[in-house]
């Protein structure tokens, strides 16, 4: 260990402006000759692409440097310390920080008895990113390779590795064990060998895990004024979740969801692999409510480039016109996805609408209600009103109370099975959002809403008429318990189903409730686990079985050939399934010493890599900007 001199630098963009122009910006600060590399999220970086450190040290070689920097961007020097230290002996380090201003030097003492490196600025190409802001988005590349990985492939299969994934473009070309990797280079040591092409980009993987990216079959993008889509974007993205099927984006207009579905497929604008599916009945269009002129509007939609139809009670759980919309989706190669509200669950409920063609049921609702035997309607409280939503939501959840648990766990699973193998039918339950209904002190003060929650949607979470969905008024602990045993009754049926060969999907309806937008995916892979579901199991309906509710046979598994929708995590998501989580994970030893981290490295959507930490960074700062406009309102 020595003490050593540092300097201080902004290499925040510095993927973003060239390398010529980092090697002016360094001649400008009187660092002529100097090489640079960059130590981001684990890796080395060579001119914008990770390397190993072994390709690093030839690259060094050849070049000959003069002079060694590490350049940091996201991490602290403790970071730095604890991941390289092996590596990082006794070289001075330069430490890139973000202060707002391209390429300002400000130069500091920091004594830090260590860090090394090499580095180089050489005519390497560098790719340049489809956005503006390409610290957070880079490629797809014409080859990259993802190294030293173990894989967790999406289709329930255990994990497996040291694997080299290729990815070509949008594609995985191939998944590889690094080790007959390693035997066949040393093999093959000729100067043809040297030759071949190194690939656009690497990514040093090692001790890292790769899985598909997350799918989210349940999302409602409530972009507004104050909302921006951009700020659910980089939620969802931050979290793995790379794919979305959505039932509204900002307002319910299926061309405009279409229109943003393409933008997003062009890389125009940040944000998850997107499905579609508007809501039925918004407007006064009266075809909504005739089975003629329901089918005129799934062909309509069709037409459009719409992937689904979102029913939610009537008009579109009138039997005769739900029968319609089915019929004409599944002509049309379309989904169905219902939400079976009260106001239609008789006689439509779930064994009922599942096997007249919904090709989704979401949330709990219909199947205490297809359970029934003494009584073929919920008994409800005579002042009871639909409309009114502290009403609803109570009673909704006391449904379960009234349910026959034998009938439910045969005849109820038994016919959605049946049902299930004729039309590929999946249940997507949804549990995290309804977790205020049984304790909603801890809803309102989950840790992350202070960083990541803006003040006007936590404002729509607290009581307020006119809000939807924001209706704990006089929550009390009689209501709580209910729902507590409700959710007893609804996680174990969800596991039984899935124990008896059921499909179980992820959605999670964030955006309400307390709810927030890729915090919410990972609580419902949480509530998986709390049902019954294996750490496996519950990844599993996050993959294969997303990618199956939103009918892409190319999507939703580590496979030679499918797309590269990817998330790539620091640590063992099988372990502990929070490693996910936005703020990041904290183990405390015995010692009482606290080890935090954020494990979410990268998130690739269609070949498309994402600095996930990067755009976390961006949520938190829109946060605390419009926090310093208007702070949070008292919570309940
Ligand atoms: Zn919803």
């Amino acid at each position: 260990m020595r003490i050593c001199q540092q300097e201080i630098i902004d290499f925040h963009s510095l993927p973003q402006i060239g390398i010529t122009d980092t090697a002016k910006a360094f001649i400008g600060n009187e660092l002529r000759g100097s090489q640079v590399v960059i130590l981001a999220n684990q890796c080395w970086t060579y001119c914008g692409f990770e390397i190993s450190l072994a390709s690093f040290a030839e690259l060094k070689k050849e070049i000959g440097v003069r002079r060694e920097f590490v350049v940091w961007r996201l991490w602290g020097l403790e970071s730095i310390q604890r991941n390289c230290k092996s590596a990082l002996a006794g070289v001075p380090v330069l430490l890139g920080k973000n202060t707002g201003q391209m390429m300002t030097m400000k130069k500091m003492m920091i004594c830090a008895g260590m860090i090394l490196c090499a580095a180089a600025i050489t005519s390497a190409p560098v790719v340049r990113a489809q956005s503006a802001n390409s610290a957070e988005q880079s490629g797809p590349y014409p080859s990259l390779e993802i190294r030293e990985v173990t894989v967790i492939d999406g289709s329930g299969a255990p994990a497996f590795g040291p694997v080299n994934i290729f990815i070509k473009g949008n594609r995985i070309e191939r998944v590889v064990p690094s080790d007959s990797i390693s035997r066949k280079e040393k093999d093959e040591e000729s100067a043809a060998k040297k030759e071949q092409k190194a690939p656009d980009r690497v990514i040093e993987g090692k001790g890292m895990y790769v899985m598909p990216g997350l799918i989210d079959v349940h999302i409602h993008i409530n972009s507004s004024k104050d909302v921006p889509a951009e700020y659910i974007y980089k939620l969802l993205l931050g979290h793995g979740v790379t794919t979305v099927r959505t039932f509204n984006v900002g307002n319910d207009d299926p061309a405009e969801m279409v229109a943003e579905k393409k933008k997003i497929a062009a890389n125009q604008i940040i944000a998850p692999r997107m499905y579609v599916y508007p809501f039925w009945g918004r407007g006064d269009d009266p075809r909504y409510s005739n089975p003629e002129g329901a089918r005129q509007i799934v062909d309509e939609w069709h037409a459009l480039g719409v992937d689904g139809v979102k029913i939610i009670g009537k008009p579109g759980l009138w039997p005769d016109v739900f029968r319609a919309i089915a019929d004409q989706a599944r002509k049309d190669g379309m989904g169905v996805a219902v939400h079976i509200g009260q106001d239609g669950v008789y006689p439509m409920n779930a064994v009922q609408v599942a096997s007249e063609g919904a090709s989704t049921i979401e949330h709990h609702y219909g199947y205490p209600e297809s359970s029934y035997t003494n009584q073929t309607i919920q008994n409800l409280p005579p002042g009871y009103n639909y409309s009114s939503e502290p009403d609803r939501f109570l009673e909704t959840g006391r449904s379960w109370l009234q349910a026959d648990v034998g009938k439910l766990h045969g005849e109820v699973i038994q016919s959605l099975l049946e049902t299930m193998h004729r039309t590929g039918f999946i249940m997507v339950p949804t549990f995290s959002i309804y977790e205020a209904n049984r304790d909603v002190t801890r809803a309102a003060n989950l840790p992350w809403h202070s960083t990541y929650t803006l003040p006007v949607v936590m404002d729509s979470f607290l009581p307020n008429p006119a809000h939807h969905a924001s209706y704990f008024y006089e929550w009390t602990s009689n209501k709580e318990a209910d729902w507590a045993r409700a959710y007893r009754r609804w996680l174990d049926f969800v596991n039984d189903y899935k124990n008896q060969g059921g499909v179980v999907a992820v959605g999670s309806d964030t955006g309400f409730l307390f709810e927030l937008w890729g915090f919410g995916t990972i609580r419902e892979l949480e509530m998986l686990e709390e049902a019954g579901f294996s750490p496996l199991e519950a990844l599993h309906a996050a993959t294969e079985n997303g990618a199956k509710v939103v009918k892409n046979p190319e999507l939703g598994l580590v496979r030679q050939g499918y797309l590269a929708d990817l998330v790539v995590l620091s640590e063992n998501p099988l372990a502990d399934v929070k490693v996910f989580y936005g703020n990041g994970v904290t183990r405390v030893g015995t010692d009482r010493k606290e080890v935090h981290e954020q494990c979410v490295k990268y998130t690739i959507r269609d070949g498309v890599i994402f600095d996930s930490q990067a755009l976390l960074t961006d949520v938190r700062e829109m946060v605390a900007k419009a926090k310093q406009t208007r702070p949070a309102q008292a919570k309940p």
